[in-house]
């Protein structure tokens, strides 16, 4: 199999051979596998492999098939250099309860107008958000400002998917499902078309691999299929955020107790500002890109920093590097 080539050497995996575990084999493995089965020829090897363990790969994948299409088909996280990867995506759902930090995130198709208000409001004041777009309306307005986010070093981007498939995600909430290779062609194609559209509208390969919320949060619980989980890793995806603080479903619980509350504003700002005091921080807080959402939100946050809160980035929540994992140990 000399398309696996021995000019793929990589220093770091020569020293840290030790560190990668059966799981990451199992990844590789599945990819190659996939790629093969549906003919994609366009997967790169993003990095080395040292001689050894090529063949050991080579004689798993020979078993499990015959065909030499499977050019190109190993991927490894382009980050693998960085000492400080963690080869496996790493599910944070809140973080540290009193650490006064707190993570603010929105979610879906933003249009101009709001993106425009929203990194106006991050640059006046310091305010790091995180959005999870959906790419397959997203506007090229909106990217231009998406990019201009970005560069502030302020916002960063989410894959939350290309078109937002709820029904498709949300059979990974059953832990054992089997997912027919049907399903599994589509949660990959919902990835990639995301990262495809971005990197259309000109955004870098640096700032699309941060993070990644699936649509409805499917599979991102713990005791969930971990599917995605596997996904993710192999594709390098460091986290996986979900989420603590959210007004969708809490604002629905209460109507449920008195039909004249509303999903407004007033409501969305004084639910954040509660249930941020109440744990001190830590909270990874869902938002959407509605207006009520964000003018709720930005008058929470304006209070919050006068009371001496901080707004971070997901894993900034989280108490020196430490690791929140979605797997039960
Ligand atoms: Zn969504």
């Amino acid at each position: 199999m000399s398309t696996i080539s021995n000019k793929y050497y990589n220093g770091y995996l020569k020293n840290n051979i030790n560190k990668i575990d059966s799981n990451r084999v199992n990844y590789m493995e599945k990819q190659v596998v996939y790629s093969s089965d549906n003919k994609i020829k366009s997967r790169i090897i993003q990095s080395d492999l040292i001689d050894s363990y090529i063949s050991a790969l080579e004689s798993k994948i020979e078993e499990k098939t015959n065909n030499n299409e499977m050019i190109a088909a190993l991927r490894i996280d382009e980050k693998i250099d960085n000492k400080d990867n963690n080869i496996r995506t790493q599910a944070i759902y809140r973080g540290v309860s009193g650490s006064k930090k707190v993570a603010i995130t929105f979610d879906d198709t933003p249009s101009p107008e709001i993106l425009r208000k929203l990194i106006n409001f991050a640059k006046e004041n310091n305010v790091k958000m995180v959005f999870f777009v959906n790419t397959k309306k997203l506007s090229k307005e909106s990217a231009e400002l998406l990019k201009e986010g970005l560069s502030s070093g302020l916002i960063r981007i989410g894959n939350h998917t290309h078109s937002h498939n709820t029904e498709l995600f949300k059979k990974l909430n059953t832990k054992n499902i089997n997912l027919s290779e049907e399903d599994k062609k589509l949660i990959s194609k919902e990835i990639d078309d995301w990262e495809k559209t971005l990197k259309n509208y000109g955004i870098e390969d640096k700032y699309l691999k941060h993070y990644f919320r699936p649509p409805g949060g499917g599979g991102g619980y713990k005791n969930n299929n971990s599917y995605i989980l596997d996904e993710l890793s192999y594709r390098g995806y460091k986290y996986l955020p979900m989420w603590d603080v959210e007004f969708i479903y809490s604002i629905n619980q209460k109507r449920k107790m008195d039909p004249s509350y509303k999903y407004n504003a007033k409501n969305i700002e004084d639910i954040l500002v509660n249930s941020v005091e109440k744990t001190k921080g830590g909270n990874l807080v869902l938002l959407h890109f509605r207006n009520e959402d964000v003018e709720g939100s930005l008058n929470a946050i304006k209070k919050l920093k006068d009371k001496g809160y901080n707004f971070v980035f997901p894993e900034e929540l989280l108490k020196d590097n430490q690791i929140i994992d979605n797997k039960k140990s």
